[in-house]
């Protein structure tokens, strides 16, 4: 029994036909911390890597049924959900073996008879080529959803509405469904900046799109930072008249919410713009752009007729 805590992120699949090295480098590597699978052959080996994603695998170049660089080959064509670092273990030597080992697809080789410290070294530093790789992906994503975020309220942003609603409106018209949008915009917000300051109007800003998300995010619907104080929320299989009833929910939830503000308390109202289409409407009329101007069209109605309201049409 070894009391070395186990390394969970980088379980290593040895596959070799010679169950003594296997056995040496399954006590060997867990000794190290590894958790360790073992494989008789290559074809063994891959069964269980389509189940288990490995990424270390230490491979025997010669086995039977399937052999090391066939495994290489067949591990590099695999989608995998990260990077695998293979080592080849062999007792081919030349330039020549090293060289198709290489480009088989091994990261590194190891010849037979090896010393066990080299081998632990080795994949030390495929350990750091993983993490490295790990905390690209991560740092990748952060900066993905910073991409497509509005920094102010969470909400998307509008390069993410620019890329997204034509492909909702392709999904939409493809499975023949209804879809709409809402366009909203708070009604005097340049009174709120002029008369509580521009922090005030942040606040507002946030809880009314901390509103709009209490209520609007079911079935896949989306809210996105237009401009402003302009919001889009795009509602997949919605109908305009279902999109009109939850633009007048909003509306009147809005009514309840109250913004402190330094202490004081701060009331708003929004107007909202709605249109959508459906299976039946021309589908020359739709793309993103007329959707957006109609509901726009629509938002200044409501406007017009004295804001605090919802004005709704079909495309
Ligand atoms: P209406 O009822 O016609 O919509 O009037 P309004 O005052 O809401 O509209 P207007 O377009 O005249 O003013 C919008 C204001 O929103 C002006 C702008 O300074 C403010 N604004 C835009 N983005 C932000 C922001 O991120 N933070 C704050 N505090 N204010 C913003
Ligand atoms: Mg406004
Ligand atoms: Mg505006």
């Amino acid at each position: 029994m070894n009391n070395q805590e186990i390394d969970p992120r980088f379980p290593i699949l040895i596959a070799d036909d010679d169950p003594v090295t296997r056995k040496l480098l399954e006590k060997t590597l867990t000794k190290e911390g590894h958790q360790v699978v073992c494989a008789r052959n290559g074809s063994e080996a891959l069964e269980l890597f389509t189940e288990i994603f490995f990424p270390i695998v230490l491979t025997d170049w010669m086995m039977p049924e399937m052999n090391g660089l066939d495994l290489c080959r067949a591990i590099r064509g695999t989608k995998t959900p990260g990077y695998v670092f293979v080592v080849l273990l062999t007792a081919k030597d030349s330039k020549d073996d090293i060289i198709t080992g290489l480009e088989a697809g091994a990261d590194d080789y190891l010849t037979k008879p090896f010393n066990y410290a080299e081998l632990i070294a080795r994949i030390k530093t495929g350990i750091r080529i993983l993490e490295l790789e790990r905390s690209l992906k991560i740092a990748y994503e952060e900066i993905r959803i910073l991409s497509i975020t509005d920094p102010l309220t969470g909400c998307y942003n509008r390069g993410y509405l620019i890329k997204h609603l034509p492909k909702e409106l392709m999904r939409a018209r493809r499975h023949g469904r209804p879809l709409s949008i809402i366009l909203c915009d708070i009604d005097h917000f340049k009174e709120v900046n002029d008369t509580y300051g521009h922090h005030a109007g942040d606040e507002v800003l946030k809880a009314f799109v901390k509103c709009l998300k209490a209520q609007g995010q079911e079935n896949g619907n989306w809210i996105s930072r237009y401009g402003g104080e302009e919001f889009l929320i795009v509602l997949p299989d919605a109908n305009t008249n279902r999109a009109a009833f939850l633009a007048e929910q909003f509306r009147t939830n809005l009514a309840k919410v109250v913004v402190r503000v330094n202490q004081k308390p701060v009331k708003i109202t929004a107007s909202f713009g709605v249109t959508g289409f459906g299976p039946d409407t021309n589908p020359e009329l739709i793309s993103a752009g007329t959707l957006i101007n109609k509901a726009d069209a629509h938002l200044y109605e409501a406007k017009q007729a004295g804001r605090n309201q919802t004005s709704a049409g079909d495309l």
